[in-house]
């Protein structure tokens, strides 16, 4: 089967680590390393004949135009990823919209043409009480969200204090949801009674690779294709320090930041992956 393979293109200083240290206004000072890395995983992608959807935030595509260009002309699909990288439960609807479209405009700018067929919020930070924005998305003539990490209740994880995620009673498989809109959730492994987060991020740089490919034939096994992500700064072990970054989240983002590359490349070798678009081709053409 073949499973979707998504890169959530952004800074090191944008991951959800460093988001309350750094400032936006600080952005435009640090080193960037999006443009390298993300040429590398392309690099990567062509020498595994592999495609992918690549969901770039719009303040990158705003200063990076020909990296967007690259991206596409290599047959990849992009998707936006927001404009600010702003978590979607700290925004309110308006200015959700004003984000949106600002992400909308620098891809379609960078492109020259209007079709952005995909979304994936920050932090896959669609829970109970940012289900609006799915609204806002449609709006905007989006088709499809991969915003929703199925693990639980948005509500119940906020009295923990910690970063949210789910929505209350959602499944973990893509959705038809009202008014045509698609939800492409990213895939979780069903576990011990509850769902794991396996496909993606930290837990893709946690786990050895054959727990990740288990996982996928899981999923598989179910029917479903998998929706597997990472970062371009997930593959850049000399990504230079953050200021102020608390010791915890600086460890807990740089963990195995040398090993990931030569993860996605077994990953690669092993599997057949391809763009959102493709793998859910049978489901966007539905009117
Ligand atoms: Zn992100």
């Amino acid at each position: 089967m073949r499973n979707a393979l998504s890169i959530d293109v952004e800074e090191y200083f944008h991951a959800h680590a460093y988001e309350d240290v750094v400032e936006r206004a600080e952005w435009g000072g640090l080193p960037g390393r999006v443009r390298a890395n993300t040429r590398r995983l392309l690099a990567l992608l062509a020498e595994h004949g592999t495609r992918a959807t690549f969901f770039v935030l719009g303040w990158v595509a705003e200063r990076h135009p020909e990296l967007v260009r690259e991206i596409a002309a290599a047959g990849h699909e992009v998707g936006s990823h927001g404009y600010a990288h702003q978590l979607l439960y700290r925004q309110t609807p308006a200015e959700f919209a004003h984000d949106l479209a600002r992400s909308l405009a620098a891809i379609r700018h960078a492109l020259g043409t209007d079709v952005v067929l995909g979304y994936r919020a920050p932090g896959f930070s669609l829970t109970d009480d940012s289900l609006w924005a799915l609204d806002v998305l449609r709006a905007h003539g989006v088709r499809y969200d991969s915003s929703l990490q199925p693990v639980g209740a948005g509500r119940a994880s906020r009295l923990r204090g910690r970063k949210r995620s789910g929505v209350s009673g959602a499944g973990r498989f893509a959705a038809r949801l009202a008014g045509g809109l698609w939800e492409f959730p990213a895939s979780t492994l069903r576990l011990l009674g509850r769902n794991w987060p396996v496909a993606g991020g930290g837990w893709f740089r946690l786990l050895p690779l054959w727990a990740t490919r288990a996982a996928i034939a899981r999923i598989n096994a179910e029917g479903q294709p998998a929706i597997v992500y990472l970062h371009p700064w997930e593959i850049d072990p000399e990504e230079p320090p953050v200021p102020r970054a608390p010791a915890l989240a600086r460890v807990r983002h740089r963990l195995n930041l040398d090993r990931t590359e030569a993860r996605l490349r077994g990953l690669l070798a092993c599997g057949e992956f391809g763009p959102l678009r493709e793998v859910f081709a049978a489901e966007l053409a539905e009117v």
